[in-house]
């Protein structure tokens, strides 16, 4: 038994609502990337898979893997600046920040992402179908920062709070 998260159905239920073949492989791939936050590459998704399920498995099934189940629609693919591709099975809207010095993308917290979500559903969005007159059907969102910020170490003189006043 692979799924150890009991919220979420068994793949074997996932893939034949999707129409897909459950075979092994597809299994171990499936539920390594279901139980991760981190957004893997392939190679990264690789590495989990043989040290948390010690398989031995190629490269080229992982790739090839991740990319039925992206046109199966149970993941998604992230393109990244350096050309390979980060990957991520929760398939719900919610929103991520990608650091543009490590290529690393992780989610907003849950809370945060649908109170966002939540905001422009209500007003913006609904504008946006009206003057365009279509429908959205998915709202992707990245915050870009970086991880590392070198430059609070060396302090700013004289810089102020976005509050501070003197009276
Ligand atoms: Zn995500």
């Amino acid at each position: 038994m692979i799924n150890s998260n009991p919220a979420q159905p068994p793949a074997k239920d996932v893939f034949a609502r999707h129409g897909l073949r459950c075979t092994p492989q597809r299994q171990v791939l499936f539920e390594t990337l279901r139980q991760t936050k981190s957004h893997p590459t392939v190679e990264e998704l690789h590495q989990l898979v043989v040290e948390q399920h010690d398989k031995a498995i190629s490269l080229a099934t992982v790739y090839n893997t991740v990319e039925v189940l992206c046109k199966a629609g149970l993941a998604k693919r992230f393109p990244t600046a350096n050309g390979c591709c980060r990957y991520d099975a929760d398939i719900g809207e919610h929103l991520h920040v990608r650091f543009t010095d490590t290529g690393e993308i992780v989610d907003v917290p849950a809370e945060l992402s649908d109170k966002i979500l939540g905001c422009l559903r209500s007003k913006l969005i609904e504008q946006v179908e009206q003057q365009l007159g279509i429908s959205i059907e998915n709202v992707n969102i990245q915050l870009h920062s970086r991880r590392h910020c070198d430059d609070a170490a060396t302090g700013m003189p004289g810089a102020m709070p976005p509050n501070g006043t003197s009276d």
